[in-house]
């Protein structure tokens, strides 16, 4: 079976063959005897980054019982273990039959966990890490057949945790839980530039989640508030100069808002407000291209101003623009590594050349605040581009080396964006 296309249909994946093991011990004897291999996640990725000439994909088997799929909530020591091809809505049920809760969740529940992961995903939130950071434990298969296993503390495990998948495939992951807790969700609409440049740290921390969506027009757009009941939930009035929206909206304006979780202050569970998307509803067609970048968050505003520069070249090809925030972390591939971000989606029309074109001039305009582009997106930058970015880089070349000694995690996106000769 070959593996088709990537969710965005932008990439069709090379590889020649699609494995799907049934057991953990198919599992090691593929990867073992694969020459050059790679873990297909969720597909959501909008390059190849997941490809090789062999795929394997850890979603075939869906009962519990397998330990590829299986999901373990241990309430008491606040864990949950989850299998390498389980995605957040899937894990979001079992969490919520135990009353239990991520700390936070990307834009769409459809993700896989082990993908998400490995490529440093986020949600929003000054105080939020991205969602690697919720690992506490992890295990993989390397290409030797071996099970790997280290836990948080353990010497390497930083740089295992957003390991891009060169360094093995993640068997199950194990996260931190914590008592599930209530969202309330509301849309700003109208906020001017001004305000957003006098107070980009209070609007962006005045919530638990807060996202700013904007396509560079004469004002921001709307601001997003996601709060948690137990913090008081969503206060009432405007918010600097936007006012509240009156009917639910959707993130691309003048799209039908039904795909989206529920907003206007109406309370509910984490997993039906922190995503912008409801789990049973697909967001789009996939008719979309998406790239992002992270730097310091103290640059957001100067890092504004150079994008806005840029809007008559952005905006004819734009569908909308995610701004959020990610605190920073100790995980060496993070694109938070060490840095309390601000990161700047954007979500383009199906244009690829055109896209690209102006990727060029979006990451010469970003190149001095350091943006970190988010990994499993579009992007240009090469490995020795990349390399400076991340003080752990040549750490974490070491580490593929020394857990994939022949090499078999190794593919042309490596190559070309963090393999330095
Ligand atoms: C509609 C949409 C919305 C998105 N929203 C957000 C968002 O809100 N925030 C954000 O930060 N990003 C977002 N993304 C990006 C997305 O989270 C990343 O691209 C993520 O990597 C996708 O996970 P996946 O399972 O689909 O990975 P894939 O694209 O299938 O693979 C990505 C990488 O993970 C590796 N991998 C997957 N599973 C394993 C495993 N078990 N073991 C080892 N390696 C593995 C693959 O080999 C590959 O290197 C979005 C993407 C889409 C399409």
């Amino acid at each position: 079976m070959t593996a088709g296309r990537n969710w965005a249909g932008n990439h069709t994946y090379r590889a020649q063959r699609l494995h799907r093991p049934t057991s953990l011990e198919h599992l090691q004897e593929i990867v073992a005897t694969a020459p050059r291999i790679r873990v297909l996640g969720s597909r959501h990725s909008f390059t190849g980054i997941a490809d090789s000439a062999e795929m394997v994909s850890l979603e075939a088997v869906q009962t519990p019982a397998t330990p590829l799929a299986g999901m373990d909530v241990d309430l008491a020591a606040r864990t949950v273990s989850v299998g390498g091809g389980v995605t957040y809505g899937e894990l979001a049920e079992v969490l919520r039959a135990a009353g239990a809760a991520l700390h936070n969740l990307a834009s769409l529940p459809h993700i896989s966990v082990a993908g998400a992961v490995a490529t440093a995903t986020h949600g929003s939130g000054v105080t939020n890490g991205n969602l690697a950071t919720a690992v506490a434990a992890m295990e993989m298969v390397t290409s030797s057949g071996d099970i790997v296993r280290a836990s948080r503390g353990d010497a390497d495990f930083d740089g295992m945790v957003v390991g891009l998948g060169a360094l093995g495939a993640v068997t199950r992951l194990t996260l931190d839980i914590e008592p599930a807790f209530g969202v309330e969700q509301r849309v700003f609409e109208g906020l001017a530039w001004k305000s957003l440049y006098e107070h980009f740290d209070e609007i962006t921390a005045c919530g638990y989640s807060v996202s700013l969506f904007t396509t560079w027009g004469e004002d921001v757009g709307s601001v997003w508030v996601k709060t948690r009941t137990d913090q008081g939930g969503v206060a009432d009035g405007d918010l600097f100069d936007a006012v509240p929206a009156v009917v639910d909206r959707h993130p691309v304006v003048g799209l039908d808002p039904t795909s989206c979780t529920p907003q206007l202050g109406r309370p509910g569970l984490w997993s039906d407000r922190l995503p912008h998307f409801r789990m049973g509803f697909t967001p789009s067609a996939g008719d979309e291209l998406q790239s992002e970048y992270l730097l310091p968050h103290t640059s957001a505003v100067a890092a504004l101003q150079a994008v806005r520069s840029l809007s008559p070249r952005i905006r004819p090809l734009l569908l909308t623009c995610e701004i959020r925030t990610v605190a920073a972390d100790r995980l060496w591939m993070s694109t938070a590594y060490e840095q309390a971000s601000v990161a700047l989606h954007f979500t383009w029309k199906p244009t690829p050349t055109a896209v690209a074109d102006v990727l060029v001039e979006l990451e010469r305009a970003l190149s001095p605040f350091g943006a970190r582009p988010h990994w499993g997106k579009m992007f240009l930058a090469d490995a020795a581009a990349i390399a400076p970015l991340y003080a752990r880089h040549a750490d974490f070349l070491r580490l593929t080396e020394r857990l994939d000694e022949r090499g078999a995690f190794r593919n042309a996106w490596l190559e070309d964006h963090l393999l330095t000769s």
